[in-house]
């Protein structure tokens, strides 16, 4: 009688694992990694502030990892008990503070915008990167797709001026090796602008993929590239 039910129990606890282990795999099914030009979240109307340690160079910073659903929705909030600790990455902050700066008012040491990337998105893939494994991958990302000098090679410098959103696209996929997804929002006067660049990775973050599915919104055909 109790072997039967010590069989029972482990078949049971076999089931609950195997489980664990489908819902870990889906939970989500691919990366959308963010990167922000600080010219144009500055020359809006709600304008910017640098953080406390000065302005930032003029090139994109990271605004996030973002684990997504290829049906174009993606979980967060997924880890109450797993908040952001600075004491994880402290051997990754000062290469952060240049490449993944805060540019919210007030100015900061751009922790609190840390925080909440972690919190909101990076704690949805914790199954397969820890705190310390998000962000030292998104800083590896920024380092291997250098979005400013595929620009700059095709012609397109942050000037003032317009350029065509196909060439924009055409000179990252031309560089990159991946078609980006371009989002825009508007400067103070009204004009549509290049403002962040969407670059899509697999579950492991560790290779760029064709994205399986692009996030809406609108751009104009051309599109200012501020200077910063
Ligand atoms: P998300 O779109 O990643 O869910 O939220 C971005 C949040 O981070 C916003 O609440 C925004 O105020 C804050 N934040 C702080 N610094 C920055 C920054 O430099 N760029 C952007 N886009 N958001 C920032
Ligand atoms: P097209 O047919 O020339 O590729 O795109 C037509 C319109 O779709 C563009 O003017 C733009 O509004 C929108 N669009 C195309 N590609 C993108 C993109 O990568 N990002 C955004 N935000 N809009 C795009």
């Amino acid at each position: 009688m109790e072997s039967k039910y010590s069989i029972l129990l482990n078949l049971l606890m076999l089931q609950c694992l195997s489980l664990l282990c489908v819902s870990q795999s889906q939970d989500f099914n691919f990366f959308y990694f963010v990167q922000q030009w600080p010219g144009s979240y500055c020359d809006t109307k709600q304008s910017c502030c640098y953080p406390n340690t000065g302005k930032p160079s003029a090139d994109f910073g990271i605004h996030a990892l973002w684990p997504n659903y290829k049906d174009g929705s993606y979980p967060s909030n997924c880890d109450p008990n797993n908040s952001f600790n600075q004491a994880m990455i402290s051997d990754l902050i000062s290469n952060m503070q240049k490449n993944w700066p805060s540019l919210a008012c007030p100015s900061s040491n751009s922790i609190q915008f840390w925080t909440h990337e972690w919190e909101k998105h990076g704690t949805c893939s914790e199954s397969v990167l820890n705190q310390h494994g998000y962000f030292d991958t998104a800083l590896n990302l920024k380092g291997k797709t250098n979005l400013l000098k595929a620009l700059k090679i095709a012609g397109i410098n942050p000037d003032g001026n317009s350029y065509s959103l196909q060439n924009i696209k055409n000179a990252i996929k031309g560089a990159i090796g991946y078609t980006p997804w371009i989002e825009c929002n508007v400067d103070a006067s009204g004009n549509s602008q290049l403002y962040q660049i969407y670059l899509c990775v697999d579950t492991s973050g560790s290779s760029l993929i064709e994205c399986p599915v692009f996030p809406n919104g609108k751009c104009d055909s051309e599109i200012e590239f501020p200077s910063f």
